[in-house]
């Protein structure tokens, strides 16, 4: 056994008893942090096993566990002679309140909810530990009433009802800050000290006193003479108030610092520290008060999810002082925005803990800064039209900080009460949702909330779990676009573009899940299979076909950014029968410039291993004309943007015909993407473009349509295209 907890000066340790090894991690390094030593078990049996072995300072105790749960474990520990006043902390689900119940009722000291918010955890831990001290001595003191003065802030009085005289101990004197010599001679004079808001109350708590049985503590203020106010509480028990003859005694302890604290906690739970705003618990709080008016007055209630854009990217540039000066100038103008009756709440902001642990002198840096708003009771959706541009007119302002200009913008997600959601979390969910499709278009935006913003989500999120099994599934498919040389009047090429037959969303375009392939970080898995797949087909096919054909691959600039991204596709290439000189692999501009220092290198070693390089969708990224001359590439496809336009606009035609000369002053074969009529053809073919690929040659095709369609072309006489649109597949 440990000395008690008074004497002993050495570290306090915590037993942290959770399931989740990545809970323990972050509680451990926490309570590390702040001079804890800690212990940790997996469920309630080990917890037990390590109570009695260790006996820890204070116990966090999760619910949910496997073999002996949280509330179980909280009972076994309190019929342990050492576990009866042990502080126990439980670790439960926001909002879990029938939890935080139970846990009480088995005889926890506390609880925080999770997610578990750290830096306030920290001040729990050390707000339990000193009330558990607090308690400890006062249980002392029970039975050693007339020390009780030597235990610090506490001091006691002893009554002569008869002689109506009263003996203050020194303790008494220090909490009302007399001098040892003055003297307090009778109950009234004593009362004289008492705020006189709460005289009344302690006079007659100390009057009962003299006759209850019963223990009673009673909380009152003492106004010191220099007008400070100090909290006490005062004690009776039983045992303290046995009266000697006529004398009865009451012991008194000053618990300021206590009340202070518990103060910091209140405003640590409720507010943001940095802009002083209420948290997200306090507007929930005052969130379903508006509800429950809107629902009486039939009125709506916006609620807005208001996030600063690119505010990662900001963070980088600044310290954490001027980041913190830049998010009250932030907190302060968006402030400036709402009513008095409106809410404004801060989030809970994400810290990169990363810098954090690396150097202990840093601490860790703001990653995020998001803020909601709520309209009460408004008539219409105006009002957050209305908000949202007296907000970026008043964003629209630089910042200044560290004598540079800042600007910032904010993407704005609306929800609103009834239509998209019953409560409080509901509605703030649903802004949040609106207003990461905001972000997804674009910066300083704003989005409505839609009910298919949420299908949406569980499609995209279905659609990922799905892509990673559906290359061993076989329902992804390559199909084949045809590339049409306009001199030779024939196919000569084919691009390979992916297909996903998904078996309950049916087909679903490459635009759609391209993306998130390349979000889940496997779209270097796709490309390798559409390398293996296309340069196969088209060895086979050539060789059926007597032909030439050339096989275009799309590669996507983020399967670059995964680990051995540009090796795979090289030994993916190492693998084809088809020689690369057949291969032309496709990248866009902004691929090219994004990365073009490491990008010129895999460029080169494609090259070198006989592949040709296209740029893709050319015109529609950086247009980087400068750019091109550097670059080692053989083909240049305008994108159909440009091509869309060319029979009706004169510039485009004029831009297009300046693409191709250019194309052609570097030596670069140019080709026509999203060629439709023959009217596009014809003016292509005048300006001399060289290849053209569109619905009008065919749309992608499975390999055995492409057949068909190459044997057809081959044997129609030259003249037919130009009769009538061809039209393949579908
Ligand atoms: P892209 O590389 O620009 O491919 C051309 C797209 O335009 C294809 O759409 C094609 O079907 C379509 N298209 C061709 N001619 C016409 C036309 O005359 N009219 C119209 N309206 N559309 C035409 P698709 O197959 O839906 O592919 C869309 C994009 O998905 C591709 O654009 C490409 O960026 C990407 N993608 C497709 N397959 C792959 C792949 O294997 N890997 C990667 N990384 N991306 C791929
Ligand atoms: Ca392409
Ligand atoms: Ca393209």
């Amino acid at each position: 056994m440990k000395e008690s907890t008074q004497k002993n000066p050495s570290p306090k340790i915590g037993l942290i008893v959770d399931d989740d090894p990545s809970i323990r991690l972050t509680l451990r390094a926490t309570l590390l942090k702040n001079g804890y030593q800690t212990l940790e078990a997996a469920n309630g049996i080990e917890a037990l096993e390590i109570f009695d072995s260790q006996d820890p300072d204070f116990v966090l105790l999760d619910v949910m566990m496997p073999k002996m749960g949280g509330f179980e474990t909280c009972e076994k520990l309190r019929q342990r002679k050492n576990g009866r006043f042990v502080p126990i902390v439980f670790m439960t689900g926001l909002d879990d309140t029938e939890s935080v119940r139970k846990a009480y009722e088995v005889g926890a000291t506390d609880f925080v909810s999770k997610p578990i918010n750290l830096q306030l955890f920290a001040y729990r831990v050390e707000f339990v530990l000193r009330a558990t001290q607090v308690a400890g001595e006062l249980r002392e003191s029970e039975s050693r009433v007339r020390n009780a003065q030597k235990i610090a802030k506490l001091g006691h009085i002893e009554w002569d009802q008869n002689l109506n005289v009263i003996h203050c101990s020194i303790g008494v004197k220090d909490i009302v800050q007399l001098c040892k010599e003055a003297s307090i001679s009778d109950i009234s004079t004593f009362l004289d000290w008492v705020h006189p808001n709460d005289r009344d109350a302690a006079e007659k708590a100390i009057r009962d006193s003299i006759t209850a049985k019963d223990t009673h503590v009673m909380e009152y203020r003492i106004v010191r003479e220099s007008g400070e106010v100090r909290h006490v509480v005062q004690i009776g028990d039983t045992e303290s108030l046995k009266s000697s003859g006529q004398s009865t005694v009451i012991t008194l302890q000053d618990v300021t610092e206590r009340k202070e604290t518990e103060k910091k906690i209140h405003t640590l739970a409720f507010y943001d520290e940095l802009t002083g705003l209420p948290n997200r618990t306090l507007l929930i709080d005052h969130m379903n008060k508006f509800l429950e008016s809107a629902v009486r007055y039939k009125r709506k209630v916006v609620v807005m999810a208001l996030g600063i854009d690119n505010f990662k990217q900001i963070s980088d540039t600044l310290d954490n002082e001027a980041l913190n000066v830049l998010v009250k100038s932030i907190a302060n103008r968006i402030n400036s925005c709402v009513r008095r009756s409106d809410l404004l709440s801060r989030k809970t902001p994400i810290f990169d803990s990363s810098v954090a642990e690396t150097d202990a002198n840093t601490t860790a840096k703001l990653r995020n800064d998001e803020y909601i708003v709520v309209l009460p009771e408004v008539e219409s959706l105006e009002s957050a039209q209305i908000f949202v541009h007296r907000l970026s007119d008043k964003l629209s302002d630089p910042f200044r900080i560290n004598d540079a200009n800042i600007y910032i913008t904010a993407s704005v997600g609306v929800s609103t009460f009834p239509e998209d959601g019953g409560d409080a979390n509901e509605l703030i969910k649903n802004s949040e949702v609106a207003m990461g499709f905001a972000r997804q278009s674009g910066t300083g935006k704003h989005r409505f909330f839609k009910q298919s913003h949420n299908k949406e989500i569980t499609r995209t999120f279905s659609l990922q779990q799905d892509l990673r099994k559906t290359l061993d599934v076989g329902d992804l498919l390559v199909h084949y676009q045809p590339r049409y040389c306009i001199k030779e009047k024939r196919v000569i090429g084919v691009e390979a573009l992916l297909r996903w037959n998904h078996f309950e969303y049916g087909y679903i375009p490459p635009g759609e899940f391209v993306g998130i392939a390349e979000d889940s970080g496997i779209i270097g898995s796709l490309c390798e299979f559409v390398i293996d797949t296309s340069c196969d087909d088209i060895e086979v096919l050539n060789k059926k076909l007597q032909e030439d054909l050339t096989v275009g691959i799309n590669l996507s600039s983020r399967q670059f950014q995964e680990p051995r991204g540009s090796l795979r596709v090289v030994e993916a290439l190492q693998r084809s029968r088809l020689t690369l000189d057949k291969v032309v692999l496709e990248l866009t501009e902004g691929t090219i410039i994004e990365n073009f220092a490491a990008g010129m290198k895999d460029m080169i070693r494609f090259r070198e291993m006989g592949c040709n390089l296209a740029i893709d969708d050319f015109g529609t990224g950086y247009s980087s004309l400068a750019y091109l001359g550097r670059l080692p590439f053989d083909i240049l496809k305008i994108d159909k943007s440009f091509i869309d336009h060319i029979e009706t606009h004169s510039e485009y035609k004029s831009i297009v015909k300046g693409i191709i000369q250019l194309g052609h002053s570097i030596g670069m074969t140019v080709v026509a993407e999203g060629v439709e009529s023959i009217g596009q053809k014809e003016i292509l073919e005048t300006e001399g473009c060289d290849e053209i690929q569109g619905y009008l040659i065919g749309k992608a095709l499975p390999l055995s349509d492409l057949e068909k369609l190459i044997v057809d072309t081959r044997d129609d006489n030259s003249n037919s295209l130009d009769d009538d649109v061809r039209m393949f597949g579908s």
